[in-house]
Parts: C-alpha cells; structure tokens; sequence
C-alpha cells in the first residue's frame, strides 16, 4: 500500500523474494516513487487479476524490522471507523521525513541512529533501566491505586482531583512494568505540546534520558524521525507525545496512560479526525490480543462525560484519588456577582485587593481571559464600522503592540486603520477585551503596589501570540517558575497541567459564554476548565490553606458553581448525564457530523441535502436520525462557506454501518450539478463541538 493520501485502499505490486507484512518499501506510483507499507503478501496475485499489470516494488529499506501486526489493524481500524483512506492514515502514523529517504540514504540515516543510540546507552538494553531520582513514598491513595492496577484487566479511568499525585503514579507503574519486562515500552499521552516538556523532564530524571523519547509536531523533521526510530526499534521505554504519538510503532507497547483524557485536544480537528484517547483504548485491547498484555490508563481530576459513564457501566475501572498529597486543602471558590459591581468594574475592586496582597506576600496569581489580543472587534460610534474580517463571516482581532488587525480564522492581517474606513471618523475604539488589554488593566489596577523587595509588582502574559518564537514558551515557563512574575494573564494554555508551585489565586474571566452556549459541551468544560484552573492554585500545601479561585459572574446561581464550589465532581457529572439521557445525547448516542464547504452556502447544503436523501434509502437508515443541514455558526471562512448535517443513533454499529455504505455513494452526490461549487466534504465521526 503506499502511503498516499488519495488512494483509497491497498495496491498491488511484485517482488522477487517475498516481503513479511509491515515491510516498509518504495514503490512506483504514477510517474513518482513513494513510501509504501506491505499490508499483505501472497505467492500469487488474488484470482482473476493479471499479474503481468502489476509493477515491481522498487526498493525495500534494508535493517527496517516490519511494521507490527497490531500496528496495522490499529491503522486499519482508524481508517475504517474515521471514514478515511488506509493510505492516509498510514501517512499520517509515519513520520514525514522517512517518506523521502530513498534506500541509501534511510541506510546512512539508520546507521547515524544507532551508532548514537549506542553511545546513549552504555548498558545492556535488556538490563533493566536504571533509577534515577528516588521515587516518594507514595501516599495510602496512591498506593492503592497503584495496587489495583497491577490487577485491572479492564481500561483504568484514575479519578484523581488537581494535585493528587496522578503523574507519580503514571510513573511508578511504569517503572514497575520496566522492572518486570526491561523490554515493555510505555505510551505517555498529553493533550498539548506545552506540556511535554515539563512530563518529559521528570520521566526522564527518573529513566534515566535515553530511555525517554518525546513525540509531537512541534519537533523537527529530523527529530520526529529519531524518535519514531527509537520506538520502533524497540530502544526507547517510553514515548511521551501528544495525539499523534497513539499510532506510532511500539512493538512492546505494555502500558498507555491517556493524562487530563477529558481534553478535546485529543480529537484531531483535520484530516482523518481521530481520537487518540479512543485509539488507546482500542489500541490497548489490540495488543493484547496478540501480544504480552497491555493496560491503559485515562486520567483526570474532572473525566470527560463518555469515560465517566463507561466507568458507571462497568466497561472501565474507576480508581479514586480525592486527596491532594500533602492533605493541603482544594482552593475555595469565590463566586463574585458582576450584577453588584459597580458599572463598567474591570475586575472587582476586592479580587484586585487579594492579588495584591499575596504579590506583596510573594505569592503568585493567574488571571484567565480566553481570548487573545486587544480587543474582539475594533468599531466606529459614528457610522457603525465594525473590524469584520472581508473573507470571513467573523471580527478582526485589534493586536495593540503591532498595531493590526487580524483575523483568528484566515489569518487576514491588516495595519490599524487611523480613522474609520468608511466615515473617516478619527475616534475608532475596542469593543471587548482580550488577554493584551486584561495585561494592561492588570498593571494599572495594581500600580503603586509592591513585592516583598519593594519592587512594583511584575505583570507578564503568556498566550498564543507571546510564545509563538521557538523556545519563548520555555523561557517564559521558568521565568513563572523562578518567581519572576507575579500576575499571569493568559489564555487556556496556562490553565492546564503545569505544575506551578507558588500559585495561590487563580481568576478565571468571562466564563458566563461556557453556561449558555449552544454548544451541549460547553458546561462540561467550564466545569473542566475551572477545576484545572484551580488545580495550579495552592500546590504548594503552605499555600493551600488560603489557595483561591475567582469567578466573576453575571450568573452567581448557576447550579454548576455550586459544584464546584463544593469540588463535586461526581453530582455535576450525575447532572449532566442525567440531561443527556433525557436528550439522548453523547454519551448516550452516537453521533458523526457531515461538513460541507462550497464557494456558495446553497451548493454547501445542496450537497448535504443530496447526501441525506441517499441516506435515507440506505438499509439501516431507519436506526440513524439524519438532521437537516445547517450553516456553521462562524458560516464563511476565507471565502468559503460552511454548512453541516449530523447523524445520530444509539448505536454505535448502526451509525458505522450507514456510514460505511454512505462513503462511495457520496462520492456521487458531488457531481450533481445543485453541488456545482462545492470544494470539500469532510466526516467528523464522534464530534467534540458542533459548531
Ligand atoms: P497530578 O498529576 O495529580 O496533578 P502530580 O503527580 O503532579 O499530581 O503531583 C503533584 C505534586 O506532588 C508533584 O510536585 C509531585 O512531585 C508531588 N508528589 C506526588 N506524589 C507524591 C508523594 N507520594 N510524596 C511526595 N510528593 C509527591
Ligand atoms: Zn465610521
Ligand atoms: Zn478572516
């Protein structure tokens, strides 16, 4: 099969000796040679098909062990069940530069990889790796938990709250695993980038940093390659990496742990939209179908609804972790009525007052504002101008430091107009606040106050636009960590997963869009999101005590604030699932999402309408609710317009079994002439947002 996004199923070809399945090849294809993966082999060609019109294998790359059994059913399988073409998801498993290695070069390459793999590791591979870091005692929680997992045979949801003490035990299983097999390889799952490096770093003071490979696209080509190799060549114990880094090739692969698996950065947003945290599930029970046994572990302090749900049924194990370590307390909430603010308070007068003083305590705070920038929308009071964005059916984003306008959706950048375009008014001004102004107000409210030293008090931000240079989030990380800052505004990014030590406030803005939105989701994460955000306050047990989270508010009586103030998982969870039963929604249903865009809306939904008239001729149909098609909510993007259907079932077979007859026939609704304009459909299978 070679790996090319275009074909859809496998290819043949000839080879003069036979290939085990797995071999990766070059094969000719059209007028290039590419990257092929033999799915099968046989003595001869299948009935009825001339070998003398098949073309001989190019080449084979020499000292590549085959790609294993498990890998390509995992493959196999995401293609089919993610609607997409063997050969593309294939591509998408393999790291891109071995797809232009010719043989002689993979051979040097290969040969550079070893020889340093060797220097890295004086010590026998097989031996097993050595200790580095004295692991804790672990807490009577962790203990336990660490128990019942040397025992679980089924998946492992590890419900344990922010600053638990989940990581120490990801680590001590796997060290465990390593001390009984030195040959079994480990899977670390993240859901962002940002934060491998600070998981990679402690696994690797504790295996020692050979053994640790990390794996996500922010690395170089040359870097993907290296650590693709080290798994596949069976010399690194464990992989930390984020989605992409479930179909990556571990022959021993024994242990997957999925961390926060509640977040939606697991589900691929292009190309064949997997979801890595469903992969690993499956993956897991894959390999242990044909190998040594392989546990997963999905971890969480506020699990998403389907994993929660899995657990009640008794498809998953739920293992509990309520206390922190070190017994400090979990932050108090304080939910703060804007209502009785006076008007136009940035931030209420008292929430300024605590961040000062725990700055002149030494102490750390964070404010979250999900949107980056200056402003949302930049408009003219005089004639109504508003910074929409030409190609798309959103605002621009005023950026005060480059002073520009920029779309969040094409891309779009523009200098700031000096006075509005169309009225030639000189007074255009910002409508909203992005995390650029929050900074601003930040250092202004808190001016003339002071650290410990005397010093003014240190505001930084951290979003999307301040750590876009190679290593500035890195930079910016320690600097949080070193005590440099004081006030951190940023955007969800910071929300997540780090480990910040002297925290003792978090201020979470702008949430009442999470308790209303259309999207059924969004409450489940604002619960996460705030949860999470209170996680990085008071890890530190001196800090717990008086450890705060606040939460501005138009809606201070919104049952989901009295969860939380209570850190009441399970009775949010309970209410949710008990709105989802009765709407017979996810996870109760089944659901996959049809996109279409066209350079017209109606040839967008012509095509969706086409679709679903040849669904509902399909057998089966009558199991799967087909919605009509309706326009995404930002409708145009870059000059194209943008409509999608859902379907929907309570089972999930049934809504397979359309999908899988449904593929080719839309194939032909594309040609229709009402479809003219059309550029692109798109199946989203298990959506996360409908949107
Ligand atoms: P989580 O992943 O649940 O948020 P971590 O594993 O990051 O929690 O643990 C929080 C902090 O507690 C970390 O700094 C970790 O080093 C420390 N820690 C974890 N387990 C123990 C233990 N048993 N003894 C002492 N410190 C621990
Ligand atoms: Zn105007
Ligand atoms: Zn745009």
């Amino acid at each position: 099969m070679p790996a090319h996004r275009a074909l859809g199923g496998t290819l043949g070809y000839q080879t003069r000796e036979p290939l085990a399945p797995g071999s990766l090849v070059r094969v000719p294809l059209g007028k290039r040679d590419v990257l092929g993966v033999v799915w099968s082999s046989a003595d001869g060609p299948p009935e009825g098909v001339d070998p003398g019109q098949w073309r001989a294998v190019s080449a084979t790359l020499p000292g590549c062990p085959p790609l294993g059994d498990s890998w390509r059913l995992l493959v196999a399988f995401a293609a089919r069940y993610y609607q997409r073409s063997l050969g593309e998801v294939a591509l998408a498993a393999l790291p891109p530069q071995l797809r232009d290695l010719q043989p002689d070069q993979w051979q040097r390459r290969l040969a550079k990889h070893r020889k340093r793999s060797a220097a890295d590791s004086p010590t026998h591979a097989a031996s097993p790796p050595p200790t580095k870091a004295d692991p804790p005692t672990l807490s009577s929680e962790q203990q336990a938990c660490l128990d019942a997992l040397a025992v679980a045979t089924q998946p492992t949801l590890l419900f344990g709250t922010t600053g638990s003490g989940k990581t120490e035990v990801y680590l001590q299983a796997a060290a465990r695993l390593l001390h009984q097999d030195p040959l079994a390889q480990v899977l670390v799952l993240v859901p962002e980038i940002n934060l491998t490096p600070q998981l990679l770093a402690r696994f690797a003071a504790r295996f020692g940093e050979h053994l640790v490979v990390p794996m996500h696209s922010g690395m170089t080509p040359a870097q993907r390659l290296g650590s693709w190799l080290a798994g596949h060549l069976g010399q690194a114990r464990i992989v930390l990496g984020t989605r992409m880094a479930v179909l990556a090739s571990l022959p021993r692969l024994r242990l997957i742990v999925v961390d926060e698996e509640h977040d939606p950065s697991y589900k691929s947003q292009d190309g064949a939209r997997y979801s890595a945290r469903d992969l690993a599930i499956y993956r897991a029970q894959l390999e242990s179908k044909h190998g040594p046994g392989c546990q997963v572990v999905l971890g969480s302090a506020t699990p998403s609804l389907e994993s929660w749900h899995a657990a009640a049924q008794g498809r998953y194990l739920r293992l509990d972790m309520p206390s922190r370590v070190g017994g400090g307390p979990l932050p108090t909430l304080r939910v703060v009525d804007m209502a009785r603010q006076p008007k136009g308070t940035v931030l209420p007068t008292a929430l300024v007052a605590a961040m000062a003083e725990r700055a002149a305590r030494g102490e750390q705070s964070l404010v979250l504002l999900n949107r980056r920038g200056y402003a949302p929308v930049l408009a003219c009071h005089a004639c109504g101008w508003k910074s929409h964005c030409p190609s798309c059916s959103a605002y621009r984003v005023f950026h005060k430091l480059d002073r520009t306008l920029r779309c969040h959706h094409c891309g779009f950048t523009e200098r700031v107009p000096r006075a509005c375009p169309d009225c030639g008014n000189l007074d255009i001004t910002p409508i909203g606040k992005g995390t650029e102004q929050l900074e601003e107000q930040v250092t202004a409210l808190l001016g003339g106050q002071t650290r410990p030293d005397g010093q003014a008090i240190r505001v930084a931000r951290m979003d999307a636009d301040t750590t876009r240079q190679k290593g500035s989030l890195e930079a910016q990380l320690d600097r949080m960590h070193g005590g440099e800052v004081d006030v951190l505004v940023g955007t969800q990014m910071v929300a997540k997963g780090h480990d910040f030590r002297r925290i003792s406030l978090v201020a979470a803005l702008n949430v009442d869009a999470g308790l209303f939105a259309s999207d059924y989701r969004a409450p489940e994460r604002l619960f996460s999101l705030l949860m999470q955000a209170g996680g990085r306050a008071g890890r530190d047990a001196s800090l717990g005590a008086h450890a705060e989270v606040w939460v501005p508010t138009w809606n201070p009586g919104h049952p989901l604030f009295a969860a939380l103030q209570r850190h009441d998982f399970a009775a949010f969870a309970a209410q949710q699932l008990a709105e989802r039963q009765s709407a017979q929604m996810p996870p109760m249903s089944h659901q996959a999402l049809l996109r279409a865009d066209a350079r017209t809306q109606a040839a967008a939904q012509a095509f969706l309408l086409a679709a679903r008239d040849a669904a509902r001729n399909l057998p089966g149909a009558e199991h799967v609710t087909l919605y009509p098609p309706v326009p995404l909510t930002i409708q145009r993007v870059a000059n194209v317009e943008r409509a999608h259907m859902l379907l929907e079932s309570v089972s999930r077979p049934a809504l397979q079994h359309l999908l899988a007859q449904w593929h080719p026939v839309l194939a032909t609704c594309r040609s229709l002439p009402q479809a003219k304009g059309l550029i692109r459909w798109v199946m989203d299978v298990d959506p996360v947002s409908i949107q």
